[in-house]
C-alpha cells in the first residue's frame, strides 16, 4: 500500500457512508470513516429517518386510543394520557441502539473510526483533527442539512427545525409548518395526533413537489381531513418571536395582502443543501455545482481521480436507501468489482397515514415521454383495507402503451411503504402490467389493490 494510511477513507457515517466503508472491508480494503458526530448512522439514524418513524408510530397509537377511534371495534380505553417523556425516551433508545450497532459493525468489520470533522489537504490527504492520513481512495459522504429561510433564525425553541420538532419538550397548541414537503408532513402528523393544531403553508399549488400530480391532490384532501389547516400558494415573509410565541407573516405566493398567523411552535422545513463548507475541497480539486452539490459520473467518480461521492451530497433523491445502495456500489468500484445502482426505479414513501409511496416516472412525466395506460384500483375495493376500517388511498400503475413494460407505480395506502417494494422489484426486472397482473397475490392483503390496479392497465379489474 506504499505509504498510504488506507485504501479507503470514507468522509462521513450516514446511510452512504457506513454502508461504503463496511462494504470496502468486507472486500478487503483497509478501511476508515471520519465522523464528526459523537455516534456513528448520520442524519438518518441520529435525527432523521429513525426518530421521526418512532414518533410517528408512537403519536399513531397514542392517536387511535385517544381520538376513540378503536371504541367502534369494541376497544375501549377510558382514561388515556400522553406521557410525552416516556414516548420521547423510548424514541431516544431507539436511536442509541441502532446507532451503537453500527459502532458494533465497524468493529465486527474492522472499520476504523476516526472522530472529527475531515478537511482536505491534497487530492489524496485529509487532515482530522492534529491528524492527517492519506488515502488511496476517499468517498465523500457529508450528506445534507436544513436548508435556511432567509431573515428567520432558528433558535431550536419556538423556531424549529426538523431536529428540534424532533424534540418538542411540550405538545404546542399552534404548530406552524413551513413547507408542504416530506418533512412537514410527517412532523406535522407527529403534533397534530399528539394534540397541536397544525397549519401548512406551501408555497407550491400543492403538497409534496414531485409527486404524481392526482396523489399530490388527493394528499391535500386526507391532510384536510385530518384537521390540518392547508395554506397553499402562500409564501411566508417573516416570522418573529416574542417571548415563547411567534408571528409568523403570509401572503398569496404571486402577492397581494399579507396576513399573520400566531404559533407557540414553528417548523422549518423548507428542503436540505448538500454538506460540503469545511471540507477545503478545493484543496483536492474539487468544485461545486450550481446547486452546491459535488458532481459524479455513473461510478461515482467525480473529476477528481480516486475521490468519489455518494448519498445526499451528489445529485438525485435525498433519500437513505438510495445513499445506502450507492455506497455498496461505489465500494464495488473502488474493489474493481462492477456497482450499479438502477436510479430509475428508487422507491419514495411518506410515512403519514395513510403512507404515500412512488417508484418510477409520475404519469406526466411518463406522457411526456409517449404513449401510456393507466390502471387504477381504490383501497375502498380492497377486502383487507375494508376489514380494517382503513380505506383511504388507491394504487395506481402506469405502463408503457406498447410494450406494457410498467413505468410507474403510486400508492396511499397504510401499507403503501411496505407495497413499493413489489412495485420497485417488479420493475427492476423489467415486468410488464400483465406479469403483475397475472401474479397470485395472497389474500386478504393490500397487496391485491396492486394486482388489481395492474389489471386494470388491460380495462379488466374483477372487484370493481
Ligand atoms: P447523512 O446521513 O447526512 O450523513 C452524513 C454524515 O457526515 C453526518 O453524520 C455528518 O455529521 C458527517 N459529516 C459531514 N461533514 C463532515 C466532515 N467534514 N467530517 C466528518 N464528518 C462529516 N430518508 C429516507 O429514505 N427515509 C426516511 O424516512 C427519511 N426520514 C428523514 C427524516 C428527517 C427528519 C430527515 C432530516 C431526513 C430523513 N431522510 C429520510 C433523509 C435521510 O436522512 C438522508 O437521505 C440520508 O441520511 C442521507 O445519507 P448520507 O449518508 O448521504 O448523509
Ligand atoms: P421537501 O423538498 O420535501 O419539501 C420542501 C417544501 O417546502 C416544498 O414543498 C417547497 O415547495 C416548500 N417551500 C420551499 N420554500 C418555501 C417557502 N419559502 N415557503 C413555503 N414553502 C416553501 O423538503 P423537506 O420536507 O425539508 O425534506 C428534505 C429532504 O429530506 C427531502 O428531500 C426528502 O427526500 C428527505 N426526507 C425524506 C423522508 C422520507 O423518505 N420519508 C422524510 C423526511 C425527509
Amino acid at each position: 500500500m506504499s505509504d498510504y494510511d488506507f485504501d479507503v477513507l470514507v468522509i462521513g457515517a450516514g446511510p452512504g457512508g457506513y454502508v461504503a466503508a463496511i462494504r470496502a472491508a468486507q472486500l478487503g480494503l483497509k478501511t476508515a470513516c471520519v465522523e464528526s458526530r459523537e455516534t456513528l448512522g448520520g442524519t438518518c439514524l441520529n435525527v432523521g429517518c429513525i426518530p421521526s418513524k418512532a414518533l410517528l408510530h408512537a403519536s399513531e397509537l397514542y392517536d387511535e386510543v385517544h381520538s376513540g377511534a378503536l371504541a367502534k371495534f369494541g376497544v375501549k380505553i377510558d382514561g388515556s394520557s400522553l406521557d410525552l417523556g416516556a414516548m420521547q425516551a423510548e424514541k431516544d433508545k431507539v436511536v442509541t441502539e441502532l446507532t451503537g450497532g453500527i459502532a458494533f459493525l465497524f468493529k465486527k468489520n474492522k472499520v476504523e473510526w476516526l472522530k472529527g470533522l475531515a478537511s482536505f489537504t491534497d487530492k489524496d490527504s485529509v487532515s482530522v483533527g492534529d491528524r492527517t492520513v492519506r488515502a488511496r481512495n476517499i468517498i465523500i459522504a457529508t450528506g445534507s442539512s436544513v436548508t435556511p429561510l432567509p431573515g428567520v433564525t432558528i433558535d431550536q425553541k419556538v423556531v424549529v427545525d426538523s431536529t428540534g420538532a424532533l424534540a418538542l419538550p411540550k405538545v404546542p397548541k399552534h404548530l406552524v409548518v413551513i413547507g408542504g414537503g416530506v418533512i412537514g408532513l410527517e412532523l406535522g402528523s407527529v403534533w397534530r395526533r399528539l394534540g397541536a393544531e397544525v397549519t401548512v403553508v406551501e408555497f407550491l399549488d400543492q403538497l409534496l413537489p414531485g409527486m404524481d400530480g392526482e396523489v399530490r391532490k388527493e394528499a391535500a384532501k386526507i391532510f384536510k381531513k385530518q384537521g390540518f389547516a392547508l395554506k397553499l400558494a402562500t409564501k411566508v415573509t417573516g416570522v418573529s418571536v416574542k417571548g415563547d410565541k411567534a408571528t409568523i407573516t403570509v401572503e398569496p405566493a404571486a402577492g397581494g395582502t399579507a396576513e399573520t398567523l400566531e404559533a407557540d411552535a414553528v417548523l422549518v422545513s423548507i428542503g436540505r443543501r448538500p454538506n460540503t463548507e469545511g471540507l477545503a475541497l478545493d484543496k483536492a480539486g474539487l468544485a461545486v455545482n450550481a446547486r452546491g452539490q459535488i458532481d459524479i459520473d455513473h461510478d461515482f467518480a467525480t473529476g477528481v481521480p480516486g475521490i468519489w461521492a455518494i448519498g445526499d451530497v451528489v445529485p438525485g433523491p435525498m433519500l437513505a436507501h438510495k445513499a445506502e445502495d450507492e455506497g455498496v456500489a461505489v465500494a464495488e468500484n473502488i474493489a474493481g468489482l462492477t456497482g450499479i445502482v438502477n436510479h430509475a426505479v428508487i422507491p419514495g414513501v411518506v410515512y403519514t397515514h395513510p403512507e404515500f409511496a412512488s417508484v418510477g416516472l409520475t404519469e406526466e412525466d411518463a406522457k411526456a415521454q409517449g404513449e401510456i395506460k393507466v390502471g387504477k384500483f381504490p383501497m375502498m375495493a380492497n377486502s383487507r383495507a375494508k376489514a380494517n376500517r382503513d380505506t383511504d388511498g388507491f394504487v395506481k400503475v402506469i405502463a408503457d402503451a406498447k410494450t406494457d413494460r410498467v413505468l410507474g407505480v403510486h400508492i396511499i395506502s397504510s401499507m403503501a411503504g411496505t407495497m413499493i417494494a413489489e412495485a420497485a422489484l417488479a420493475m427492476e426486472f423489467g415486468a410488464t402490467s400483465e406479469d403483475i397482473a397475472y401474479t397470485c397475490h395472497a389474500h386478504p392483503t393490500h397487496s391485491e389493490a396492486l394486482k388489481e390496479a395492474a389489471m386494470a392497465v388491460q380495462g379488466k379489474p374483477i372487484h370493481i
